[in-house]
């Protein structure tokens, strides 16, 4: 430890204020654990800027101080990627949550990272339009955090994932430089595009500040149908045909009847039918014009449809999302799990979901295999509860076969620590020796998120 990172906490202190850097335990503590409880970490402090300048002299001192930074949004990643390394200051964005105005002439809106996506889905919606990105965990995770993954969710079918929704950013790099492009101009090719390249970039290329997101026209008349189906395959093939005969299709979600039970339990919820079968499809469609009557007709006249309920009203329909959505609540409640996102091409989704469960049983014999997804993206969510928190040979063995069948190992939660060692089984030497080389060039010295995407110390 240099003289430079003892004196690290009293410079954060000259910035920000005594009160927005963090040193006590207790206080520290909420920042030092992730969502799932799975990882954790100790930093030398947490600061707390409050706007861009101050973010920037922050990333000055800890440049000039080679102190590795974390930062950090809403804290809800589910990889580990926002846990501070050893060592580390905790960089947190929470309180930048200025949000403009909607541009209406341009459809378009500017906000700072710490903005929730709640926020922005709400601002959205008082101006008469509608963000396109949506999931579970939008009352706390932040744009940030939600452009530094790239965040995907329920309306990807739809919509695209976070990077879709980008127009412009700012962020400034790991010695404190600001790079900026937030006009929001559709049409912008001056060379490398800086939204596209931040997104998804984990916090290893720079911390951002502000980003303009576009917006989308408000479909307020939606409906919610659950149908009960005898697999993963009649799951798929349902949702192809649903996404090429209905426009107003804006979201298919799978999920399995033990998923179902933990979530009854678990929230208490009121049970969809009479009996158990072994998958579900939820599907919402949203129009301008009400959409009932097309999804009724699409469903009732599906071969694979068992048994269906449906709900157009907002009480109605949000009893149905929590089916779905609080499941990651309930399996969080259940233990430990391990959350491995994956996808595979979806032609073989109904083969991997087979597959998986075997895979699992046999490297960890009694481990509950919980799995939901976003069909129609062929990505599935694999929940796994029974192995040790720092135990990874399960997780290696369902990411070899998500490899094996053509898949990626992250589909939308990004790689953190949780996935470093095995981004190399996904990606190509030559792919993996252009990440490092934009890397080292935007943060030569490394502070930026180290051990997260590439191993620690690399
Ligand atoms: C209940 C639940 C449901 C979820 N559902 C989905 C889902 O459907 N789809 C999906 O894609 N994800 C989902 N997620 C995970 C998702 O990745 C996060 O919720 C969200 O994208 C992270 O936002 P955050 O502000 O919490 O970021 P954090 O968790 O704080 O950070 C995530 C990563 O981004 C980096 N980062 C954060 N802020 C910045 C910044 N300003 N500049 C640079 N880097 C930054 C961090 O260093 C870290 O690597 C879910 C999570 C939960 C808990």
């Amino acid at each position: 430890v240099t003289d430079l990172q003892t004196d690290i906490v009293p410079a954060l202190a000259g910035i920000v204020g005594d009160s927005h850097v963090l040193t006590d335990p207790a206080l520290r503590a909420g920042y030092e654990v992730d969502w799932t409880g799975r990882f954790r970490g100790r930093a030398l402090a947490v600061v707390r800027p409050a706007d861009l300048e101050q973010t920037c002299e922050v990333l000055h001192a800890c440049h000039a101080a080679r102190v590795p930074v974390v930062p950090q949004g809403g804290n809800t990643g589910l990889v580990g990627g926002s846990v501070p390394s050893p060592g580390s200051v905790v960089l947190s964005l929470s309180r930048l949550t200025d949000l403009e105005a909607v541009d209406l002439e341009a459809g378009e809106v500017t906000a700072a990272a710490g903005v929730t996506i709640a926020a922005v889905q709400e601002r959205a919606r008082s101006a008469g339009l509608e963000f396109g990105v949506d999931f579970g965990a939008r009352d706390s995770a932040t744009v940030g955090g939600a452009i530094a993954t790239n965040a995907g969710g329920i309306r990807v079918l739809r919509h695209g994932p976070m990077r879709a929704q980008l127009v412009g950013i700012e962020a400034v790099l790991a010695d404190g430089t600001v790079v900026r492009r937030l006009p929001g101009m559709m049409k912008d090719n001056t060379g490398y595009h800086l939204p596209s390249l931040l997104a998804g970039s984990e916090g290893t290329l720079a911390v951002i500040t502000r980003v303009r997101l576009r917006l989308l026209p408000r479909l307020a008349r939606r409906v919610v149908a659950v149908a009960a189906l005898a697999g993963t395959g009649e799951a798929v093939a349902l949702m192809a045909r649903l996404r090429a005969t209905l426009p107003a299709l804006a979201a298919a979600e799978l999920f399995f009847d033990d998923g179902l039970e933990l979530v009854l339990s678990h929230a208490r919820l009121e049970r969809p039918f009479g009996e158990s079968h072994p998958a579900y499809l939820l599907v919402e469609c949203a129009a301008v014009t009400d959409p009932t009557d097309e999804l009724t007709d699409a469903l009732g006249s599906a071969a694979e449809v068992r048994d269906a309920v449906m709900a157009g009203d907002a009480p109605g329909r949000e009893r149905l999302w929590q089916l779905r959505e609080r499941q990651s609540e309930a399996v969080a409640a259940a233990g430990i799990p391990h959350k491995l996102d994956v996808s595979v091409p979806i032609g073989r989704m109904a083969a991997f979901e087979t597959r998986v469960r075997d895979v699992v049983e046999a490297e960890a014999p009694g481990t509950r295999t919980i799995l939901w997804g976003h069909v129609g993206d062929g990505n599935l969510h694999v929940n796994l509860l029974g192995p040790a928190p720092d135990d990874d040979r399960v997780d290696e063995a369902v990411l070899r076969l998500v490899v094996e069948m053509g898949g990626s190992i992250s589909a939308e939660h990004g790689i953190g620590r949780a996935k470093v060692r095995w981004l190399s089984l996904d990606r190509r030497p030559e792919d993996l020796a252009a990440m490092r080389a934009i890397k080292d060039a935007l943060d030569p010295a490394g502070i930026l998120n180290p051990g997260v995407l590439f191993p620690a110390g690399e």
